[in-house]
């Protein structure tokens, strides 16, 4: 392809890519699919890959969620909240271990987790009490949604140790929940929300703490922003630290070196997908040592430690699951 028409096609996906991103993260309803959106996104980086000279500050490649909506009060991140790199195929997870030991030069533990479907939210405790709740926004500016945090039953207030901390994880709409609220909206005329995920962003996202409070919303935790103050020095370590103290963590996740290994851990998730009471995407390999994190560091939109694989799209759900969910 030559240069002019890579500009143009370049130019039309962007549009189109940041009128759906700006339907999905901020309006909370999606115009397309996410495979559907996954497909143009790796179209647009092939082409950006071709043409690097053609990369502009406005794409979505250099660009983490979107603007944080003006109904909320604005929350700036001290470390900004990324999104993830991800691939699609057990070759390109090869190659991502291939690019971490090149750089490392030292034999890697992964933690390897499910990657849940949900928003990211992050937590802020002050002498172990917990003082705002936020959303990721654009990355760097979140939306304070503080009293709706306070309203998630899973979500402890304080910690048994009086410490300055900060811990990040995913806001999810267990399924059950989430088709017992399409039904009532449903009954009611309202709009039905497009998936469990959009569910959860739609419930956070409230102005009305009394109404996130109706929509059971639950949380994983899986990052602690400054692993000093747990006394962590792996991913493992902080996962099960951070459970002990009170948040919940999701306990299917291995540590492995062995890409054969993270194979079956895949294989193993993506059978019991469906069975799961919460929606999951994929799932996320971290290298487990957090020093060496440190040393990876980041691009402007993901961090280099880490990578999601993502799953083949669902199925679109049937009713038959929703009767399955709903008793
Ligand atoms: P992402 O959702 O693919 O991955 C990053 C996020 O994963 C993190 O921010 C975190 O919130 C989450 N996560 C879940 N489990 C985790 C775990 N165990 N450890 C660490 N993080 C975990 O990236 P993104 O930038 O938030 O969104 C991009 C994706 O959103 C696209 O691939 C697409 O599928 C979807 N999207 C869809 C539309 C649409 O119109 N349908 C529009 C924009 C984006």
């Amino acid at each position: 392809m030559d240069r002019q028409r890579a500009q143009a096609q370049l130019a039309q996906l962007k549009q189109q890519l940041n009128q759906e991103r700006h339907a999905y993260y901020t309006q909370d309803a999606p115009l397309v699919t996410d495979a559907e959106y996954d497909r143009k996104y790796q179209q647009l980086l092939r082409l950006e890959q071709q043409f690097p000279e053609l990369v502009t500050p406005d794409s979505p490649s250099q660009l983490v969620g979107d603007s944080p909506s003006p109904d909320f009060t604005k929350v700036r991140h001290e470390v900004p909240m990324l999104s993830m790199g991800d691939v699609f195929s057990y070759q390109e997870l090869q190659e991502f271990n291939t690019r971490i030991h090149k750089t490392l030069e030292q034999a890697v533990d992964y933690c390897v987790e499910l990657k849940i479907d949900g928003l990211a939210l992050s937590l802020i405790y002050r002498q172990g009490r917990l003082v705002q709740g936020s959303t990721r926004g654009d990355g760097n500016v979140g939306e304070d949604v503080t009293a709706n945090v306070r309203t998630i039953a899973n979500i402890p207030t304080t910690l048994p140790e009086p410490v300055d901390l900060e811990v990040r994880g995913e806001c999810y709409m267990p399924k059950a929940a989430f088709y017992k609220l399409n039904q009532q909206r449903e009954e009611n005329g309202d709009s039905i929300f497009a998936n469990p995920r959009n569910a959860a962003a739609g419930s956070l996202r409230q102005l009305d703490a009394n109404v996130t409070k109706q929509r059971q919303l639950q949380t994983f935790i899986y990052t602690v922003v400054q692993p000093a103050n747990l006394g962590v020095q792996t991913q493992a370590e902080a996962l099960k630290k951070m459970q002990a103290w009170g948040w919940q963590v999701n306990e299917r996740h291995i540590v492995s070196h062995d890409l054969d290994q993270v194979a079956d851990f895949i294989e193993q998730a993506q059978s019991q997908r469906d069975q799961l009471p919460y929606g999951i995407d994929g799932i996320v390999l971290k290298v487990n040592d957090l020093h060496l994190q440190q040393q990876l560091g980041n691009t402007v939109k993901v961090p280099r430690w880490e990578i999601a694989y993502k799953f083949p799209p669902e199925e679109v759900e049937t009713k038959i699951q929703q009767i399955e969910w709903t008793v």
